[in-house]
């Protein structure tokens, strides 16, 4: 991946000029290159490559599942999300890829190689409402092992079998619901051809789906829960609000039971790391939309947007230069906060209704901001930290210093001489431990600009980040018994910088409102009726993750096209 003087990636057969680009009307640009706008670059590939472009603001694709290198010797983090579900023949991340790969022509190109995890491992510190540390594992066939020291002894066997149920249960209905996707209709509705189509899309859906759609629509995961007794247990509860915390960052109460779901689902679909971390999935995959005959812009940012009269829209990009761009159709997969606060629209764009409500939604009673520490962790020996990725979820109590849940990803030290891939197996393992935090909650954090988080004991502010990266690093060592080597603290202002979300955002769709799913996925028509702008990626689609940016791409393609993804690459999950 070559960097062309004006910023601009130089395409297979040779250089693309910021003027080039700029003089074609493309058909269609995708703005962003995250997990939701590859995906719709990679089905763009197949359709209708010649005319299709993909603009994004970082010189690495990926976004929030992005990467960096810092530190000396120089390593390579992830930035945001370190795990991926359905990467396996058949499942969603692996068919996008491989269809991506299928691009190149180089024979020798193996698909990148996931580790999988083999359970996910929780932990209460002591002080807990779970009174003591857990050690409990969640494997990847579904199985919960508690030990009987830990929450084994509270839990019964007739409370881990209804949760198991539960979850299950989840995992059915979620697939029925992404199935349900590709059928969902446009919104908003702007025309009685809309209108139509909307019966027509609700008239073959299968009762099932449909059963489960009108059923729950209204209800929270906790309402659905209740149907099993045994969960009233408060420590089940416990255990499903972390689980809802990691996927849907919302409690049991306040997460519809459509978006907590699929959250939920991820524990059955099996949960992998990428030998290499997420470059070994996101350089591919870029130098294969590429060589579909996409363009692709790398670092050109998007500043503006305008709708034109005759239809169509312009956008103005700066890299090393300014220049304009025109597309008939847009899909704007970057996060919606960023599209707002960033990228000024022309006063003359519509925006859904339905759209306007969640936004308002999402600005008063949902804002995340992510915190993250980067670094090293030693042992005293290399069997003290065993050789498979870990992924560990640290519960605090409600009022610690971090006031939401802490993750911490381990893995082994990638070979620096490797250019992807290849991570060995001494005795450091590097990790990521991030902390999601609930800033609307919180005003005296806002006060700060600290943003969530506060002294439990005294709730007094914390004064520093100083604290913040200590209590981290505290954390992180008790819950993995490992020491803290070198540790570097991404603060929500670091995750502007890394990911391209303003104050580190992130999330965004309003997980409360079962609405959402009117709400997801705006389409906002202007001047000409078949010109479109479709918002893509995970702050406007339920679900959150990795997973969920990619279908919602793949959405955002199938619904400017009018096609269907299907035979080898039947994405439904
Ligand atoms: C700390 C953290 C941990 C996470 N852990 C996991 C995990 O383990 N597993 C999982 O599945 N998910 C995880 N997630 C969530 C996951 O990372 C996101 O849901 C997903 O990456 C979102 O993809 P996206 O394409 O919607 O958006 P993004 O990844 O944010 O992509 C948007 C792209 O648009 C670009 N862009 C922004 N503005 C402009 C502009 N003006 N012009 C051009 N380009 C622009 C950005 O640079 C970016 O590349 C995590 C997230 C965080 C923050």
């Amino acid at each position: 991946v070559r960097q062309h003087r004006h910023g601009l990636l130089v395409q297979g057969n040779g250089p693309l000029s910021a003027d080039l680009i700029a003089r074609r009307h493309w058909n269609t640009i995708i703005v962003g290159a995250g997990s939701a706008g590859l995906s719709a670059a990679t089905l763009y590939g197949m359709s209708d490559p010649s005319n299709t472009l993909l603009v994004e603001a970082h010189h690495e694709p990926g976004g929030c599942a992005g990467y960096f290198a810092r530190g000396r010797p120089r390593r390579v983090h992830d930035a945001g999300a370190t795990q991926l579900v359905e990467y396996r023949p058949g499942g969603l991340q692996w068919e996008l890829l491989k269809a991506a790969q299928n691009f190149r022509r180089d024979a020798s190109l193996d698909m990148p190689r996931a580790l999988p995890i083999p359970f996910l491992d929780h932990w209460w510190p002591a002080q807990s409402p779970c009174a003591q540390p857990l050690g409990l594992r969640w494997h990847r066939d579904g199985q919960l092992e508690l030990p009987v020291s830990g929450l084994g002894q509270h839990l019964d066997g007739e409370v881990l079998q209804q949760l198991e149920e539960f979850l299950a249960s989840c995992a059915t209905d979620a697939a029925a619901l992404w199935r349900m996707f590709y059928r969902f209709p446009d919104f908003p509705l702007h025309h009685v051809r809309d209108a139509l189509r909307l019966v027509r899309c609700a008239w073959p859906l299968d009762t099932k789906v449909m059963w489960i759609a009108l059923s729950h629509l209204g209800s929270s995961v906790a309402a659905v829960a209740a149907r099993y007794p045994a969960l009233a247990h408060p420590k089940a509860r416990a255990l499903i609000d972390a689980l809802l915390l990691d996927t849907a960052q919302n409690h049991a109460d306040e997460t519809p039971y459509l978006a907590g779901a699929m959250g939920l689902s991820i524990l059955k679909r099996g949960i992998v790391r990428m030998d290499g971390g997420m470059r070994s999935l996101f350089r591919p995959w870029l130098l294969g939309v590429r060589a579909s005959g996409v363009q692709v812009a790398m670092g050109s940012s998007v500043v503006q947007i305008s709708s034109l009269a005759q239809g169509g829209f312009e956008l103005v990009v700066e890299a090393k230069t300014r220049f304009l761009l025109r597309c008939h159709n847009l899909i704007v997969a970057m996060p919606w906060r960023t599209l707002e606060e960033r990228v000024p629209f022309a006063d003359a764009l519509r925006l859904s209704l339905a759209w306007q409500r969640w936004q308002q939604a999402a600005r008063t009673e949902h804002e995340w901001q992510a915190f993250a520490l980067h670094g090293v962790l030693v042992g005293q020996a290399p069997q003290a930290i065993g050789t498979e990725p870990w992924y560990v979820q640290v519960f605090p109590r409600d009022t610690d210093v971090l006031q939401h849940a802490l993750y911490v990803s381990c893995d082994a030290e990638q070979d620096p001489g490797r250019a992807l891939g290849n991570e060995t197996q001494g005795p450091t393992r590097v990790f990521t431990a991030s902390v999601h935090t609930d800033l609307a909650r919180d005003p005296r954090m806002q006060a700060l600009g600290l943003g969530g988080l506060c002294n439990d004991d005294t709730r007094a502010p914390v004064q520093s980040l100083a604290a913040i990266k200590d209590e981290m690093i505290r954390r992180v060592e008790a819950a993995t018994g490992l020491r803290v080597a070198v540790a570097e603290l991404a603060s929500p202002r670091t995750y502007e910088r890394y990911t391209g979300r303003p104050e580190g955002r992130v999330g965004g769709l309003a997980v409360r409102d079962s609405t959402f799913l009117f709400a997801a996925m705006p389409k906002i028509i202007e001047g000409a009726r078949d010109s479109q702008l479709v918002m893509a990626g995970d702050s406007v689609f339920p679900g959150q993750g990795v997973i969920a940016a990619s279908m919602s791409g793949v959405l955002a393609w199938s619904r400017l096209t009018g096609l269907r993804p299907s035979g080898h690459l039947d994405l439904s999950p």
